[in-house]
């Protein structure tokens, strides 16, 4: 396919892909999924409105001809989504125009990795990250809603690393009053593990989860936190447009990251678009409308047309949700945050 790099109105190009493959999940997270509203009675996507695995791999495969060079799946439990490493399989034979392949990452809950993790890594995975909020089994119960273990989570994690599907980060969403008195646990367990622990600020993505500004522990405070314990010192980024911040034991203990995007937006350096698992393209996590790439895909569009579609989303783009919150949105209600998109349905 003939396709080049493309940019937005703030010149940021196209890098990355998030693939949600399913909004179905066995968790309950209090910030994600609550159960009050992703209840019995939920109405989760139809089977035949998913994308098929030829749908998500031909849209990927256009992506990928513009410049994406990661590719993380997630949802939802991606693992829920049956014969996810055949995805995976087919995902890891594109190729970027210089002749690479795309960088490819998985996000999970870890309740379905431990039996899937070699699989995975032979299908052509390259990375996990694991969520989990608490290493104390009760703060984790109360966030996961669904009484999940802990130990089943650091089984997978371990099983994961066998594979060689690290280095493991691990996502901790900090919300205050909940799990924040866990951060400096969470920072000892995984302390000379390999693993990477990223602290990530509680965002007010979505509509279901009550989000308020004093529930959100700043990067700021999470680091002096772990600081006053475990010495931290600053490590350089990896690349430009880094989300995660990365830090380093001064003793040699490791590493950790600290993702801020409630009190350090970081839209400037955001190359992210995200595909919905019924094949909407978002160009933000906040945005309210997606683009029905499937609508093309099922209407018989050709590659070309697909392409073109792309070229002018991107091209039209100009989110910085995160920037203009500090300066728009002191709280998170009214009808903006009620027309937002859940987490669950948009891929975290
Ligand atoms: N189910 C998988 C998991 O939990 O890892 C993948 C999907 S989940 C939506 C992706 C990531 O988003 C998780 O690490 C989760 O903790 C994070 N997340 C969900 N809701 C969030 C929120 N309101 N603020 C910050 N992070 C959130
Ligand atoms: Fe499920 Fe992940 Fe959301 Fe938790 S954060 S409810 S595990 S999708
Ligand atoms: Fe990217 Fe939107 Fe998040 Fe800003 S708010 S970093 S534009 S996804």
């Amino acid at each position: 396919m003939d396709a080049t790099s493309i940019t937005d109105t703030f010149h940021r190009p196209l890098r990355d892909l998030r693939i949600s493959v399913t909004d179905r999940c066995n968790f309950r997270c209090v910030y994600c999924m609550p159960r009050e509203i992703f209840g019995r009675d939920f109405a989760f996507m139809p089977r035949d409105q998913l994308l098929t695995f030829e749908e998500i791999t031909r849209l990927a495969a256009i992506a990928v001809a513009h410049g994406v060079a990661k590719i993380r799946l997630t949802g939802g439990e991606p693992l829920l989504r049956k014969d996810f490493e055949e995805l995976v399989w087919m995902l890891a034979g594109l190729r970027t125009p210089d002749g690479r392949a795309p960088d490819l990452a998985m996000t999970t809950n870890g309740s379905v990795l431990a039996q899937k993790a070699q699989l995975l890594k032979d299908a052509g995975l390259a990375r996990v990250t694991v969520s989990l909020d608490s290493i104390r089994e009760e703060t984790f119960a109360a966030m996961n809603d669904v009484g999940y273990p802990v130990a089943k989570v650091l089984h997978a994690i371990a099983a994961a690393q066998a594979a060689g599907l690290g280095p493991v980060k691990i996502n901790m969403v900090v919300k205050r009053g909940s799990n924040d008195a866990d951060i400096v646990a969470m920072a000892g367990h995984f302390r000379g593990t390999g693993c990477i622990l990223r602290f990530i600020e509680y965002m007010d993505v979505g509509a279901s989860n009550g989000w308020k500004l004093d529930e959100v522990v700043p990067s700021a405070e999470v680091l002096a936190r772990i600081g006053a314990v475990y010495p931290l010192e600053p490590v350089e980024p990896n690349y430009n447009g880094e989300t995660s911040e990365r830090w380093r034991y001064s003793d040699g203990g490791g590493e950790i990251g600290v993702i801020s995007s409630v009190t350090q937006a970081f839209c400037r350096g955001c190359t992210r678009a995200r595909l919905s698992a019924d094949g909407k393209l978002f160009t933000c996590l906040f945005a309210t409308v997606g683009t029905d790439l499937r609508a093309l895909l099922r209407g018989g569009a050709s590659d070309t047309e697909l392409s073109a579609a792309l070229s002018a989303l991107w091209g039209g783009r100009a989110d910085r949700y995160s920037e203009l919150r500090g300066a728009n949105t002191p709280g998170s209600s009214g009808a903006a945050a009620a027309r937002r998109i859940e987490m669950s349905y948009i891929g975290g």
